[in-house]
């Protein structure tokens, strides 16, 4: 069943996990998550950015993504907008029947300038009032990231004030917050590997208990996966991420979903580069897709049980939108 993410990330932070929200542009990239998934029984979140759903065509990637709750029906899936610019926009994903969206309203609708807090407030406020009734999760943003990915991105850091996110939360009532702690969009994120923000995390989570926190840019870029990218004609010099184990300590302290997209791109186009240097004679794309999808979904089972994800499908009540409507009456 497709759920709203309110279910699974309630779920992580009572228990202390948090959920792997993981983007997809296409069949291969969601298949590899879902045998991920359904080999860990983790819940999982698949997600779509804008520029995802323009690429797909929208309604094939939905289909795609519907597919995934279908065909694995003991896994509570949710399918998340991700950095939605807008009501319209929210609006277009709820009418495909997305069960999650976020409303990134720390930069305006070009995804570039930052908003001011109260223009953040006034759009997230409006998602929130058109989401809630229909049992949709709606995920904010407060303070913004370095780092530009899909065209998202101001380029400027701000980290999360802790007193500024409790006034926006009740606000605004969103279900969940990203925030701004140290972590970054993209591939080539830091010089040195960075050290997240635990002072700010422990702070909000205090003074927010109930509210799941989300971290976005917290692809780890590990040096073998880079590695095999550039063995195999890749130019990728110096990308760097958050290391996992920076990730891994501030999941105690109320995040409970964890944005993973630049891992994903970094394994397919290894593994699909490894064919065409290897055997070069190959050219039917299931030749190179399918170990690209294997390498996939092996990286995500690994990141499934270093978020403690795995093993939590089976405890979590699937419901759906309709009755995710009373959480909000
Ligand atoms: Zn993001």
């Amino acid at each position: 069943m497709l759920v709203p993410s309110k279910i699974l990330l309630d779920h992580a932070l009572k228990n202390k996990y948090c959920v792997g929200a993981f983007n997809v542009n296409n069949m291969e990239q969601i298949q590899a998550i879902m045998q991920a998934a359904s080999e860990t029984l983790s819940p999982v979140i698949v997600q779509a950015s804008r520029g995802a759903l323009k690429y797909s065509k929208m309604i094939y990637l939905q289909k795609l993504m519907e597919a995934a709750s279908i065909d694995n029906p003991e896994i509570p899936v949710t399918i998340h907008l991700d950095h939605g610019n807008s009501l319209a926009t929210v609006k277009e994903a709820v009418a495909l029947k997305f069960t999650s969206v976020m409303i990134d309203g720390s930069l305006d609708e070009t995804g570039k300038i930052p908003n001011t807090y109260e223009q953040n407030v006034a759009v997230t406020k409006s998602v929130v009032e058109y989401c809630h009734p229909l049992g949709i999760t709606v995920e904010g943003e407060l303070g913004t990231l370095g780092g530009i990915e899909d065209g998202v991105g101001s380029g400027k850091v701000q980290l999360t004030d802790p007193d500024q996110a409790v006034q926006f939360v009740k606000e605004t009532g969103v279900d969940s917050l990203a925030v701004a702690i140290g972590t970054s969009h993209g591939a080539y994120k830091f010089k040195v590997a960075p050290k997240l923000a635990l002072d700010i995390v422990k702070t909000i989570h205090e003074k927010l208990p109930n509210l799941a926190l989300v971290m976005h840019g917290s692809s780890s870029v590990p040096e073998e996966l880079v590695a095999i990218v550039n063995k195999y004609g890749g130019k990728m010099p110096n990308a760097k991420g958050v290391p996992l184990d920076q990730i891994q300590s501030v999941i105690p302290h109320g995040v409970a979903k964890v944005n993973v997209d630049t891992d994903g791109r970094i394994t397919m186009t290894g593994a699909i580069r490894k064919v065409f240097v290897e055997q070069p004679e190959k050219f039917d794309p299931r030749d190179y897709l399918k170990p690209a999808r294997e390498a996939l979904a092996k990286m995500i089972a690994e990141r499934m049980k270093a978020f403690g994800t795995a093993g939590h499908a089976k405890e979590i009540k699937q419901i759906s939108l309709e009755e995710a409507k009373k959480f909000y009456e």
